[in-house]
């Protein structure tokens, strides 16, 4: 299956960079498309403005709810993952990266993510009240996190990435996934990974622990899983 990124923007040229490393090589082997539509190319001469000012009044500038429906139907079709970003939304978890990647479910047919990208004040508030009264559209409204961004291109990037490297081939090593921070372990807890070491032993005089020098896998084993609790509680529980 591929999955399909569409992402709604007045800035196309922020996804430029999905066309290197791991995304590139998962663009080439057919398991991800990243389309951009350039949101001005649905709004008019002269001028090609996408926002006009709020009713009611107040600072900003807000974006019109009809020129977003004629970009977001252009890439739309029955099924689509519908994600508007915004400061005000769900927050993005691992969980709802695993749902938009869609592992758990049927593997042979395409997905597609529609991601709408906000600038200036936002969108007009019309633009998910229409969409989410479509029955066909799973409609999202995601935040990556408690803090203003100057448009939705970041928050974009982010979900692009979190949700591709979880489909299956992307990744060289699907073992790198298994277990990595926010993963499920076998017990459905959602653990931190363990801290990692490499070469030198000896870095300006920080040893690394024996226990990893050690060659015993079970108490390596052991030894990570303390690790991996005691970190967790120490950030998630704190
Ligand atoms: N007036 C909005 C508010 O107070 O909620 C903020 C608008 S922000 C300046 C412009 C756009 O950036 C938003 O429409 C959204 O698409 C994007 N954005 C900003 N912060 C974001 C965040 N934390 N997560 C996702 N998108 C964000």
């Amino acid at each position: 299956m591929t999955l399909h990124f569409n992402i709604v923007t007045i800035f196309p040229e922020y996804f430029v960079p999905l066309d290197i490393s791991l995304l590139g090589k998962a663009q080439t082997s057919g398991l991800i498309s990243i389309n951009t539509v350039n949101l001005r190319e649905f709004a008019s001469a002269p001028h090609y403005s996408v926002d006009d000012t709020p009713y009611g009044g107040g600072a900003g500038m807000v974006m019109r709810a009809d020129i977003l429906a004629d970009a977001i139907d252009s890439v739309l079709r029955s099924g689509s993952k519908l994600v508007f970003l915004t400061p005000s939304g769900q927050k993005l978890t691992q969980r709802i990266c695993e749902e938009f990647a869609n592992v758990q479910e049927n593997q042979d047919v395409d997905s597609n993510i529609i991601l709408v990208c906000g600038r200036f004040e936002g969108f007009d508030a019309r633009i998910q009240e229409y969409y989410k009264a479509q029955t066909d559209v799973d409609v999202f409204e995601i935040s990556i996190g408690d803090y203003v961004l100057f448009g939705g291109e970041v928050a974009a990037l982010v979900v692009i990435e979190a949700v591709s490297r979880l489909i299956p081939g992307v990744l060289g090593n699907p073992q790198s996934l298994v277990e990595e921070s926010h993963q499920l372990n076998s017990e459905g807890h959602e653990l931190l990974e363990y801290p990692n070491y490499t070469r030198p032993a000896n870095f300006r005089g920080l040893e690394v622990p024996n226990v990893l020098l050690s060659g015993n896998h079970a108490k390596i084993l052991e030894w990570r899983h303390e690790q991996a609790i005691k970190i967790t509680n120490a950030v998630l529980f704190n």
